[in-house]
């Protein structure tokens, strides 16, 4: 142990390990040749652009993508609800779905 206090951890920090995990599976698919990729792989890149269109779309009504706060979107893929904030600090947006598996990612 080296005595470091660490961090205390809120219920938002937590959401968002999920979706920094996810974000290297992403980035795998997006440099990783399309012909390599398995079907479960390609399907996960779908969901992924469906959702990032829909985020997208959602804040060219809204205007800034910069702000602190969480919005919540029926998800363009599955039942489930889209969860997404933007970071004014570092300008970083990460999103999540609500079933386990849709998509995730953080940019
Ligand atoms: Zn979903």
């Amino acid at each position: 142990m080296t005595g470091k206090k660490l961090p205390t951890l809120t219920a938002d920090d937590i959401v968002s390990v999920q979706p920094m995990t996810e974000k290297s599976k992403v980035l795998d698919f997006k440099y990783g040749p399309r012909e390599m990729m398995t079907d479960e792989e390609k399907s996960a890149m779908e969901r992924f652009s469906k959702a990032v269109q829909a985020v997208n779309e959602f804040f060219r009504h809204s205007g800034s993508r910069y702000r602190d706060d969480t919005y919540h979107i029926p998800c363009p893929n599955c039942d489930g609800t889209l969860n997404f904030g933007g970071n004014s600090y570092n300008g970083h947006v990460r999103a999540f779905c609500t079933t386990d598996g849709c998509c995730s990612w953080i940019e």
